[in-house]
């Protein structure tokens, strides 16, 4: 049987089940899903080592929180999301006022993240997991309403680009589109009843191919989204798709609502929203923070997005995936509905139009 033992694997398998078999929110059955995929892997890592395992099964009753479903106060009080509502309760920590847990909880330099909450006999322990924020300026201070984008870009060149750099060629759909129109063309020259028939087979054949290369890309970009630990993926609004993306023919265009077809269940399927914004300028805006100078000559060529402004140079389809993130989140700091500030997910970490970029932990 196939290794199945990351985040990435587990979620998709195992996030309907346990919605269905348990009261969990979208975020706890994620949080579940991960805490599976990491008994897993410490098993496969046991195995490897030569020793004996057995299937991995959880007796006591925890609960694994992150920074969306866990929030902790400066009155040393802990909110945690259940079931239920959220809760707010004390935190019970040990006299010596010099104590370890003092210094992680009160220390500028740490900053909570995973954490563990395990019943024992009536009480709860919850163990804090911390790790060092990067540095003093960029530390995040990401509260249960942020959510990490996904910006994903659509184009002929590049069927799909996520803001996290993942790039999906889109050379293999050309050369189906272009292996029809060649059959079709040439059949419809000889205008025999049979060459009619050949063509309704071989448009149903690429159609197939098709099909199954966006079904790949789409697999691709939700799992983009886990390995980020991102709550939505981002489209540009595919309405006026025929102005927005002028050098895509009828195929491509059936291609980008195929595909966002696909991604919307299956992201939905795995607890991950996806949202569309407006198109304008994404492709000629400057995505570098605190520039944002958008002008036709920012596009030397197709692929090249190269600033007038601030010289900021990126591939072109790579500039238009954060701008479609960083659209989605700052329109998500000015609704009323969601009240923290979100972050776009980049490859080596993360951006907010306040705070800047912060790398990822290395841990
Ligand atoms: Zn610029």
């Amino acid at each position: 049987m196939e290794k199945c033992n990351t985040r990435s694997d587990v979620q998709p398998l195992a996030y309907d089940t346990v919605r269905e078999d348990t009261d969990l929110s979208s975020q706890h059955a994620i949080l579940a899903t991960h805490q599976a995929a990491q008994a897993i892997t410490g098993c496969i890592a046991r195995q490897s080592k030569g020793r004996k395992v057995s299937k991995p099964e959880f007796s006591a009753p925890t609960v694994k929180y992150d920074t969306r479903t866990m929030t902790l106060f400066d009155d040393e009080t802990v909110s945690l999301t259940t079931t239920d509502s959220r809760v707010r309760v004390d935190l019970v920590l040990p006299e010596d006022p010099d104590g370890y847990q003092r210094q992680y909880l009160d220390g500028d330099e740490w900053e909570p993240t995973e954490s563990t909450l395990t019943a024992r006999g009536g009480d709860f322990y919850l163990h804090i997991g911390f790790r060092r924020y990067r540095n003093d300026t960029e530390r995040s201070t990401d509260t249960a309403e942020d959510g990490t984008v996904l910006g994903v870009d659509l184009g002929v060149e590049n069927i799909a680009v996520t803001s996290t750099a993942r790039f999906f060629p889109g050379g293999e759909l050309t050369h189906h589109f272009d292996r029809f129109e060649g059959v079709r063309g040439g059949l419809q020259q000889t205008g025999t009843r049979s060459a009619h028939r050949t063509l309704k087979q071989s448009s149903g054949r690429q159609e197939r191919h098709s099909r199954d290369v966006l079904h790949q890309v789409a697999n691709g970009i939700v799992k983009e989204a886990i390995d980020h630990d991102c709550s939505t993926i981002v489209f540009e609004n595919l309405t006026n798709i025929r102005e927005n993306i002028p050098d895509a023919r009828w195929q491509h265009r059936w291609a980008f609502r195929q595909l966002f077809g696909y991604v919307e269940y299956k992201a939905e399927a795995v607890g991950i929203a996806v949202e569309q914004v407006p198109p304008e300028n994404t492709s000629k805006r400057c995505s570098r923070i605190g520039c944002g100078f958008t002008v036709d000559e920012n596009r030397p060529s197709r692929g090249h997005f190269r600033c007038r402004k601030c010289d900021h140079e990126a591939n072109a389809d790579y500039n238009a995936a954060r701008n479609i993130g960083l659209r989605y989140v700052r329109r998500g700091r000015q609704s009323s509905r969601r009240t923290g500030d979100g972050q776009l997910a980049l490859k080596s970490g993360t951006l907010t139009p306040k705070r800047g970029f912060t790398a990822y932990a290395t841990t």
